[in-house]
């Protein structure tokens, strides 16, 4: 038995949205902080689509923890208890307070050949999908979700000749959001002759391809159908969809100074309807938890957190979107050119939130094109010697 590491302040669990916002609210605080970390790399999930589907390169896929958290851990967690965590070599770290951002898996459901299908959730999942697209004539991607959506957007636009299935079990693709967004994510998606199958139920998945009702679809398989926290295996109290339950100012049920934010945990808005899992939602419990805990560490009351859901925003790539913003609707023609300014103006928000102007570097290639666009130009027009060289 290794002897336990004591740090002081916060430990975060995790290095993705949640875990670093968590973690610079914590430092803002004047408290002590580390992050422990499976990779020690932050994944920059939302533009994991457009790198797995080839409209982004797949330097935007994820930078060092490092750059954003001076102490970090690589390892790791394999159980939780209040105030400590084991990695998965044995090693315990002790803190004043913990706060759990793991995040969640690609869920798998009991669909016979699941595991031939490719998954999309990590930067590893999107670069070694976007290798096998790249050998592939064919796809099937199964979920018109966020995720599936996206994915067969930036796919069909950087892969015009691939045949692209996208599976949906329900009568509509993005359920789970407004209806003007199913009619404008067909629209946009068959205009790229995606092949969409609505009220569609896979009934087995093969080396081939999918099976759906009688027939096969062929080609290399995607599973985009949901993801699951599944945080019983860190020995947290969890709600049925495994998520870990908290209270209202996000700490751990039954704990007194360890906290949940992100996909892992339950989060529930002011009604008590849950919250879905997002990187918007992510963002702000994380930095809600991280105040809590640097709150508890302090021996000051923690807070409750109001979390709402105020919209959505999708890149479908090429300058393509859908989304819904308080009361304003952004998915007919021509208003969908906006949607992706959004999302880019809102990874840009999130990177200065977590590291400053120093994370500029870790821009995304779209914004850092915006971006740098007058500067290219500008010189064009008043240096002859770069044009010269540009022409
Ligand atoms: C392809 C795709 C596109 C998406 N697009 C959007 C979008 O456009 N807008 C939106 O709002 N949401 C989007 N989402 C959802 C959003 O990305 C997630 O809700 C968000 O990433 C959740 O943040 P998190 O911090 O909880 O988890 P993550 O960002 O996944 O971070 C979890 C971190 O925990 C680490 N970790 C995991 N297990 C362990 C362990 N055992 N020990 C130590 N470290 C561990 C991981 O390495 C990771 O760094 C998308 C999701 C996907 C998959």
């Amino acid at each position: 038995m290794k002897e336990p590491t004591e740090v002081e302040g916060v430990l975060v669990v995790g290095g993705g949205y949640a875990g670093l916002h968590a973690a610079r609210a914590v430092h803002r605080c004047g408290v002590p902080v580390t992050v422990v970390d499976r990779t020690g790399r932050h994944d920059f999930v939302t533009r994991l689509a457009a790198v797995a589907g080839g409209t982004a390169p797949v330097e935007d896929a994820s930078g060092p923890v490092e750059s954003f958290v001076d102490q970090v851990v690589v390892g790791t967690v394999v159980e939780i208890a209040d105030g400590s965590v084991t990695m998965s070599d044995g090693r315990t770290i002790t803190a004043d307070a913990v706060v759990v951002t793991a995040g969640s898996v690609p869920s798998r459901p009991p669909v016979e050949g699941i595991e031939l299908a490719h998954a999309i959730r990590s930067a590893e999942d999107a670069i070694a999908l976007r290798g096998s697209i790249n050998r592939a004539s064919s796809m099937v991607i199964i979920g018109g979700g966020a995720t599936g959506v996206q994915l067969s957007g930036a796919t069909a636009v950087a892969h015009p000749s691939l045949t692209i299935h996208l599976v949906e079990a329900m009568p509509r693709l993005l359920a789970g959001m407004p209806e003007a967004f199913s009619s404008g994510a067909s629209r946009i998606l068959e205009g790229r002759n995606v092949q969409i199958h609505l009220s569609s139920d896979i009934e087995r998945i093969t080396e081939q391809g999918a099976i759906v009702g009688n027939s096969l679809l062929e080609g290399l398989v995607v599973w985009a159908g949901g993801f699951s926290a599944s945080a019983q295996r860190y020995g947290m109290p969890t709600a049925e969809d495994g998520r870990i339950l908290i209270d209202e100012a996000l700490r751990v049920l039954r704990s007194q100074r360890t906290f949940a934010a992100g996909d892992i945990a339950a989060h529930r808005d002011h009604d008590g309807d849950p919250l879905p899992m997002s990187a918007q939602i992510a963002v702000r419990a994380g930095s809600a938890a991280g105040r809590n805990a640097a709150r508890a560490v302090r021996g000051e009351p923690v807070q409750a957190v109001d979390l709402r859901q105020i919209g959505w925003v999708l890149d479908l790539g090429a300058r393509r979107g859908l989304a819904q913003v308080g009361p304003v609707n952004l998915t007919a023609p021509g208003a969908d050119l906006i949607p992706p300014l959004l999302h880019d103006a809102i990874d840009l928000k999130d990177l200065l939130e977590i590291g400053g102007v120093h994370a500029l570097r870790y821009a995304s290639t779209s914004v850092r094109s915006l971006v740098t666009w007058p500067l290219a130009v500008w010189p064009l027009r008043t240096s002859p010697t770069v044009r010269a060289v540009t022409t």
